[in-house]
């Protein structure tokens, strides 16, 4: 059965058509622009060149149209009818503490997501315009929505509280979620695999270091802690987000620049991480390893400071499993950027971590990078969330 993976944003909507019985990816692409001027398809068939379609698409229902008219076309389509398609599997950001695993769309689940908004305003309302774009143009083909925080939400409540008065969390359920569950739960599955192990006897730390990074410790199989909080920005120092920081640092930088709540959340979440950090290099860290190859000292700085936080991360969540019997780096830094894992593999000396230099070097491939003597087995792992929606989807029909 073909599975239509979509991940939907404000104004775009990733896709990918993937055949769940031999797991291959038939087409990807992007719709951009949706609802401003100047959008564009770009589609990518699997052993074909991609296309580039520059057409106006309103609204996301007109962009989830151009989708299935670029998967059926005579040239570029890869399948013959919209019949082809079995299923499809939404990302959605956040399903709070109500949804602890994927789950069929109907009324009642899009009346929860909506509910739960209020904790994502930025995702879910998007989340929800893809799944009702796709109900409009795909007519009883049965929809999944998989949810970024579902697999952290068996993280104990000492976990996931937070030292503000209670009547918060009663009221408006502030507490940790996480995010890149998804992530988290394939490559801690897929690291396990790889070892021939079992998941539910291991004590991993998956480091998802992408343009967001988030960090988890999945004990046993469990989530039982992860960096990233109520929202996206906690934890780890990120592309453009600030992670963890004094609370009070908001209050004193809103006054001294005159900045609103609002322009003070822009600054967090868009001036901040190693962008702000490089005073503006680069939020890419091929540019800021570059850069540090060079000389820059504020580059070298910043990714010092970066690799120092996940060091921290990872050694509180040794303690928080009493353990830890692997490693994993994943997402477009951890599986490419040499500069970032061996500047944190300099800290893992203590875990009684062996590293091999040579394969530490290796890029977006499945590979052990410790010695066979290392006390703890240090991985790089590419996620594929994409995947892994299709799977959760297809396990619901
Ligand atoms: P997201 O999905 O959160 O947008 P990704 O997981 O795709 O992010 O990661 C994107 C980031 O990965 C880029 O911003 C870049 O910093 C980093 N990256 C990608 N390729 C490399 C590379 N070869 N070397 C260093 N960093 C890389």
């Amino acid at each position: 059965m073909n599975i239509l993976v979509i991940n939907c944003g404000s104004s775009s909507l990733k896709y990918q058509l993937i055949d769940s019985e031999n797991e291959k990816v038939l087409a990807r692409g992007l719709a951009e622009r949706i609802g401003i001027d100047g959008s564009m398809l770009t589609h990518v068939p699997a052993g074909k060149d991609k296309v580039v379609i520059g057409k106006a698409m309103p609204d996301h229902s007109e962009a989830v149209r151009l989708v299935i008219d670029a998967l059926v076309d005579k040239e570029h389509g890869v399948i013959g009818s919209l019949s082809e398609i079995g299923a499809v599997g939404h990302r959605v950001v956040h399903g709070g503490e109500k949804f602890d695993r994927a789950v069929l769309i109907d009324g009642s689940v899009i009346r929860d997501i909506e509910e739960l908004s209020s904790l994502a305003p930025l995702h879910n309302p998007a989340n929800l315009i893809g799944i009702r774009a796709c109900a409009e143009n795909m007519a009883g083909v049965k929809q999944a929505a998989v949810f970024d925080t579902a697999f952290h939400q068996t993280m104990p409540q000492k976990a996931y509280m937070y030292g503000l008065p209670f009547e918060y969390y009663e009221k408006y359920k502030v507490r940790r979620y996480g995010f890149h569950g998804t992530s988290h739960d394939y490559v801690s599955a897929r690291a396990a695999e790889l070892l021939g192990k079992t998941r539910e006897k291991l004590k991993i730390i998956v480091c998802h270091l992408g343009n967001g990074a988030s960090i988890s410790a999945v004990c046993e199989g469990k989530c039982v802690d992860t960096s990233m909080g109520m929202t996206p920005l906690e934890g780890l120092i990120m592309g453009t987000r600030s992670g963890d920081l004094d609370p009070a640092i908001l209050d004193f930088i809103s006054e001294k620049e005159g900045l609103s709540a609002s322009e003070m959340n822009t600054v967090l979440n868009k001036r901040s991480g190693v962008l702000g950090l490089s005073d503006g290099l680069s939020s890419d860290f091929r540019d800021l390893c570059d850069a540090a190859d060079q000389g820059n000292e504020l580059a070298r700085l910043t990714l010092d400071t970066y690799c120092y936080r996940v060091a921290k991360y990872i050694g509180s969540y040794a303690m928080a499993m009493q353990g830890v019997d692997v490693i994993v780096f994943t997402a477009g830094i951890g599986e490419n950027s040499f500069g970032v894992r061996e500047r944190i593999c300099s800290y893992l000396g203590w875990l009684g971590a062996v590293i091999d230099p040579e394969a530490l070097k290796k890029r977006g491939e499945d590979v052990v990078v410790s010695k066979a003597e290392s006390r703890v087995t240090v991985m790089i792992v590419p996620t594929n969330e994409e995947l892994s929606i299709a799977r959760q989807t297809l396990a619901l029909l």
